[in-house]
């Protein structure tokens, strides 16, 4: 028998409890001792599908026999269908597929900087917003308003203005000859589940199509199908310009695609390109896990699975005089009237037989990001098991 690994050779980035995840299905994670955790994080809203669903198991099993990689220099079939119906769901008719939903990111930044260069006289700047997230190159720290990151690892990449979510005066203040685009979350995830309203949406849409100016939207976390609709910003109606996904897409492989209307695309040979992107065992998975998202059954499930956990989330509220709740589709927040996140995070991992996991971008306030697949008694658990820690954390 092997001795059991340990974390030592790991590098230290952050704090982890001292649990090693060994198995997954769909809701439920297994630890090396044996405890079972239902799991309201997977993965930061990535594995949509709950953990290691059939159909990716099938994909990665299929396609990992028939071609894995031939690098982005060459067509694949996988890509390529996935990019058609990527396109032809998103009326968006351009793809360029990624690793990570930063990578994408960077690919949007990058594509709206040359676009500025040709049509907008050399404008660069991309108004971002106030404790927005884009990812953690030095691009996407940069156009992340989150608090702290404008001076670690200083200097920034320059060229990305904070405007204030829901306020479009603060946007159109910002606008000057210098600017190419604006971006956003349609819901802001790390700053705790923090949804634009669908008529700053349509106001962005208006502003910026007056003012010639790209909208690009950030749908890493919020897309595929998260927010109820396929992509969030349907939810108000409106076409961007640019749109990047990530997490969900991949479904727990690594998986981002930019998305661009057909003529915002000015990429030219060798501007934009990376060693995994398309490649065929990844985009294999994309596939499926689309296939599965886009039905409309799928997406009816998901309203359904939202409204329960909405009206539940709710009623803990009244029950243990919490603030409220918030979010869209099966992506939300449960406000608490202190600093209490972090000990019902760990409380609630702790509760026996089984523990449940959660997660407090804030430390005022839980996330809630089940599988998509989530069923009825799995929400019903968790309320239960959440509403017990609720109680201990009152009485303490
Ligand atoms: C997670 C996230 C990213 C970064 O994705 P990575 O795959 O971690 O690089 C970017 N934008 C949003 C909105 C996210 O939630």
């Amino acid at each position: 028998m092997t001795t059991a690994a340990t974390p030592d050779a790991l590098m230290w980035i952050t704090h982890r409890p001292d649990i090693v995840f060994t198995e997954g299905e769909g809701s439920w994670l297994r630890d090396r001792a044996g405890k079972r955790y239902l799991d309201f994080v997977q993965g930061w809203a990535v594995n949509s599908l709950g953990h290691c669903p059939p159909q990716i198991r099938d994909a990665l099993a299929t396609q990992s026999a028939k071609l894995i990689s031939v690098s982005p220099a060459f067509y694949n079939e996988p890509a390529m269908q996935l990019a058609q119906r990527l396109a032809a769901l998103s009326t968006l008719e351009k793809v360029f597929f990624t690793s990570t939903g930063a990578e994408a990111n960077e690919g949007a930044i990058k594509l709206a900087r040359k676009w500025g260069r040709i049509h907008r006289a050399g404008a660069f700047e991309i108004i971002t917003f106030d404790n927005s997230f884009h990812g953690r190159t030095l691009a996407t720290m940069s156009a992340s308003g989150k608090p702290g990151w404008d001076t670690l690892f200083a200097p920034q990449v320059p060229g990305f203005p904070k405007a204030r979510l829901n306020d479009i005066a603060s946007v159109e203040t910002l606008i000057t000859a210098n600017t190419v685009a604006v971006m956003l979350e349609p819901v802001q995830g790390e700053a705790g589940v923090i949804p634009a309203t669908h008529e700053f949406m349509r106001a962005l849409r208006e502003l910026t199509g007056a003012g010639g100016l790209l909208l690009i939207v950030d749908e890493v976390q919020s897309g595929m199908g998260r927010c109820g609709a396929l992509f969030a910003h349907q939810l108000s109606g409106i076409r961007p310009d640019i749109m990047t996904l990530g997490k969900g897409l991949g479904g727990g492989v690594p998986l981002g695609a930019l998305l661009a209307r057909e003529e915002v695309c000015c990429f030219e040979a060798g501007d934009q390109g990376g060693t995994y992107n398309g490649n065929p065992l990844m985009t294999a998975v994309g596939l499926a896990v689309l296939d599965t998202i886009a039905a409309p059954a799928f997406l009816a499930h998901i309203d359904a699975r939202a409204a329960q956990l909405a009206d539940g989330l709710k009623a803990l509220a009244e029950r243990h005089g919490l603030v409220g709740e918030r979010g869209e589709g099966l992506l939300r927040a449960l406000i608490l009237p202190g600093d209490v996140g972090a000990e019902i995070v760990s409380r609630a991992r702790e509760l026996e037989p089984e523990g449940l996991l959660l997660n407090a971008p804030r430390a005022n306030l839980l996330r809630f990001m089940p599988a998509l697949t989530v069923n009825e008694a799995e929400i019903g658990q968790m309320l239960g098991m959440l509403d017990e820690v609720l109680g201990q954390v009152g009485r303490s």
